[in-house]
């Protein structure tokens, strides 16, 4: 007899709202996509849409506007974009990334004039950590939030920032204590109405062309005391390691998706492309790649399941957390290539959901930090594991 695992991560209301949200996507957003990624940004209506249908509050409590759920049912939204390509909207990084850091770091006053509004969709907010001189570096920013008055007075820029353009709220990281290096960083929550704040270019990408990606400039902007994200300055760095794991859970979970979803076409194309009066199929080297592809997702998702578990009890480590996001992204990354190639030309052609794909997940290994970032947080207790012996 044969077996074959079952996932037992999700439960039956979250494939209930899996169907939901798959319905959704297809009716709502696919059929814009391509319009959106000429564009280069995704129109505020859809984010409303999502709001309305409830994608955007998803593990946001109930008093805030939220369905009150975990992090299982972010994660069937992540599954159902990744399984259609979408990399726009950025509802990931709106709802899954920024929203979090308010839930566990917010006031109860930044957490009722904020999340009410996420929820639905009428603010749409970004994260701004990067700048042109530190990526990997994070505790190296120049940003700098100098008490002034009643409130702060910030200067400073960051790049590569999703949802730039649009955003109504950026969570912005800056230097309160320059002299305490990462531990005098705080996170403010900016609204992109206050003067001195200007948005740069819409920066061109390879990939995630519906999605804006921009520069951000600071000068003397003046943001009130209430804009600190909590109630003290220099908890930043412990706010972003708290949320950064979250963040590299919603990269590995997209990872995951795309990569099922590109064999999955694959399949379906090596069957009926024919090549020397055979199926593709037919050749062992096609059979053989696919068989590849298949045992390695199949290996993966468990463990990826188990993170998405621990996640929802709150309980995931930074490093397993790294872990999945190395990992998962290393493997949607090969499964990709391999994937297009066994398209031939069509697989460069921008029409096939397999190119989309693979211009898309490449930045996978380099944001929500690099994997060489990631390889620095999974071995950085080495030396004290061996120091305890
Ligand atoms: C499309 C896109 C969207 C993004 N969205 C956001 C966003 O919304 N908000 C935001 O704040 N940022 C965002 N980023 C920025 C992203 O997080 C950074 O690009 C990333 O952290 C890497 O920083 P960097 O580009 O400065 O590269 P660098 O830090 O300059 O790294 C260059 C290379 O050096 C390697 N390296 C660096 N340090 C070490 C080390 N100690 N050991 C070994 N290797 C090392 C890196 O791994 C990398 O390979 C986005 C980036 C892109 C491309």
């Amino acid at each position: 007899m044969t077996f074959e695992f079952q996932r037992s991560v999700f439960q039956e209301e979250h494939e209930a709202f899996r169907r939901g949200v798959r319905a959704f996507l297809e009716a709502e957003v696919v059929p814009q996509y391509s319009k959106w990624e000429e564009d280069g940004y995704t129109p505020r209506e859809i984010w409303r849409r999502a709001g309305e249908v409830g994608l955007l509050g998803t593990s946001i409590a109930e008093e805030y506007g939220g369905s009150g759920g975990d992090f299982k049912f972010d994660a069937i939204v992540l599954e159902e974009l990744g399984r259609l390509n979408l990399a726009a909207p950025a509802w990931d990084m709106h709802a899954y990334i920024v929203a979090p850091f308010l839930t566990h770091f917010g006031t109860g006053e930044q957490k009722r004039h904020w999340l009410p509004r996420m929820v639905e969709g009428s603010v749409i907010s970004a994260i701004g950590l990067t700048e042109p001189n530190a990526g990997s570096d994070l505790a190296d920013i120049r940003t700098r939030a100098k008490r002034e008055g009643n409130g702060y007075r910030i200067d400073g820029s960051k790049i590569f920032i999703t949802n730039g353009i649009i955003a109504d709220l950026v969570l912005l990281a800056a230097k309160t204590s320059l002299e305490l290096g990462a531990k005098g960083v705080s996170l403010f929550l900016v609204d992109t109405k206050t003067p001195g704040f200007r948005r740069g270019r819409k920066l061109k990408k390879v990939g995630n062309h519906a999605q804006d990606t921009a520069e951000l400039f600071f000068y003397d902007m003046q943001v009130p005391a209430d804009a600190l994200l909590g109630e003290n300055e220099n908890q930043g760095w412990m706010q972003l390691m708290h949320g950064l794991a979250q963040e590299r859970m919603v990269v590995a979970v997209r990872s995951m998706a795309m990569a099922r979803s590109a064999f999955d076409t694959t399949l379906e194309h090596v069957r009926n492309r024919v090549a020397f009066g055979k199926p593709i199929a037919s050749f062992q080297n096609t059979r053989f790649k696919l068989a590849e592809i298949e045992t390695d997702i199949d290996v993966g998702q468990p463990f990826v399941d188990r993170c998405i578990a621990s996640l929802a009890e709150d309980r995931l480590s930074p490093e397993m957390a790294a872990k999945a996001k190395l990992w998962t992204t290393e493997l949607a990354d090969r499964v990709l290539d391999e994937c297009v190639q066994l398209h031939g030309g069509y697989g460069y052609m921008w029409e096939y959901p397999v190119a989309r794909a693979w211009a898309d997940a490449r930045v996978h290994r380099i944001y929500a930090g690099t994997n060489e970032i990631m390889k620095q947080i999974i071995s950085r207790n080495y030396l004290d594991r061996e120091r305890q012996r």
